[in-house]
């Protein structure tokens, strides 16, 4: 089905190129890659008027509270001593063997409710707090940022709102409950497809109608700016971890950094830890669904081309005349038609590869780490030790970080079920 929402108004905000007023912009940040208007290319605040003052006070709270000690020291406490970091770093061993390689895992699903979305629910929560803000409003699709998003609320003492469309939430009926059990009251989106896309509108307009008493936490690195730096900045502790843990477990760095790529989030947290090491490659792995031939994917590097979708130029699945197009994915949390502009950017630049890993590949990829590790990953995750593991060859006798973004127990039906279906078709189940 083609999807139209995002050319009524204020929908899907792709019109209106808008950057934050030149007195903000950069201050407090020397960063390279520039991200504040389009000046990597990539980026920008295509936003609706409406929002525009929203971003603008965003922003100065982030830049202020990043220079701040105190919001530093109380953020690095629940870090530690309430979500569980800092997460380990685990050597793979049979995964090793089997793959012919040194592979690590950054252990983000041990991190409290299972996955690497806590580290940024948390500092935006508190920067919410810090702004004296009363609500938090979040969107979701899988439930996973919706679940961080109430756990945090909760933690922090402030009221929680979560638009989650009316079809996502059907599919991820454990997850509405868990929301409901964490004290969110969940708001259904009947528009559009009633997925995770419509959930982003719903949740930035709430946002508009009530800019003082609430604050909008945007789940993944995505969005107009300042969201993709504000994300980054909160999950780029990953890589810092990472980097540290395996330098003082071997002696060096990998050869290789390797995360699934939905948003882009956890890509981005652990590639910020080894960026500036120019001898470290980093590859990001798509959802390559059932293959990017068929077109039903969620690879964007791979069928996309740059274009404009909620409030950021980057690379997104479009049509000649710029259609958003469905997208597929065995995992929710990569199947998504853009992607966080500064993997754009990483992108075009060259210092960042980005790969793909099918649905079957993926489904491989979780059997071989719960049978041969005993963890059973994400499903998002398996797309990363999907794509090492169709590598071996290349990757003989190479040191191979994975991200490992979060558990596979949310999963565990959708595994069941894809199991049964490739059982039915005659493949390997
Ligand atoms: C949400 C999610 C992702 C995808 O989001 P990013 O922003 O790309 O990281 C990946 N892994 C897990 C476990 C998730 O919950």
């Amino acid at each position: 089905m083609t999807d139209t929402s995002h050319m009524t108004g204020a929908g899907t905000f792709r019109t209106s190129p808008r950057f934050l007023s030149s007195s903000t912009i950069g201050k407090g940040s020397g960063d390279a890659s520039d991200l504040f208007g389009l000046g990597a290319g990539f980026g920008g605040c295509f936003a609706p008027e409406t929002l525009m003052a929203n971003l603008i006070e965003l922003e100065s709270l982030w830049l202020d509270a990043r220079e701040d000690p105190a919001f530093r020291a109380e953020l690095d406490d629940l870090f530690t001593n309430y979500a569980g970091r800092a997460t380990p770093l685990t050597l793979a061993p049979r995964l090793s063997d089997r793959v012919g390689a040194e592979i690590w895992f950054k252990r983000e699903d041990l991190l409290h409710t299972g996955a690497h979305k806590l580290n940024n629910t948390l500092g935006q929560c508190l920067l919410a707090q810090r702004a004296g803000k009363r609500r938090i409003i979040a969107e979701t699709g899988a439930g996973q940022h919706g679940v961080a998003s109430a756990t945090t609320a909760a933690r922090l003492g402030l009221e929680c709102v979560v638009y989650m469309g009316a079809r996502d939430a059907e599919r991820q009926a454990p997850n509405v409950r868990r929301m409901e059990l964490l004290g969110a009251k969940i708001e259904l989106v009947h528009s559009g497809s009633q997925t995770l896309k419509d959930a982003v509108d719903e949740a930035m307009r709430a946002w508009v109608e009530d800019p003082d008493g609430s604050h909008y936490v945007l789940g993944s690195a995505l969005g107009p700016h300042p969201f993709p730096r504000i994300v980054a900045d909160f999950q780029s502790v990953i890589g810092r971890e990472a980097r540290e843990q395996i330098l003082a477990r071997t002696g060096g760095l990998p050869d290789k950094v390797v995360a699934c790529v939905g948003g882009g989030s956890n890509a981005i947290g652990i590639f910020r830890g080894f960026v500036d090491d120019r001898e470290v490659e980093l590859i990001g792995v798509e959802a390559g669904g059932h293959g990017v031939p068929s077109g039903e994917h969620a690879a964007r590097f791979s069928g996309g081309t740059p274009g404009v979708l909620h409030g950021a130029h980057t690379w997104l699945l479009q049509d000649a005349v710029g259609q958003v197009r469905e997208t597929h994915s065995v995992s929710a949390g990569l199947d998504y038609p853009a992607v966080g502009p500064e993997h754009a950017a990483l992108h075009v630049g060259g210092r960042a590869r980005y790969e793909s890993a099918t649905d079957d590949e993926a489904l491989d990829a979780f059997a071989a780490v719960a049978e041969l590790e005993g963890i059973l990953p994400a499903l998002e995750s398996s797309h990363a030790v999907a794509w090492v593991m169709a590598q071996a060859e290349a990757l003989r006798g190479e040191r191979v970080l994975i991200n490992m973004s979060g558990r596979g127990d949310k999963d565990l039906d959708s595994v069941l079920r894809a199991r049964a279906e490739r059982a039915a078709r005659g493949g390997r189940s």
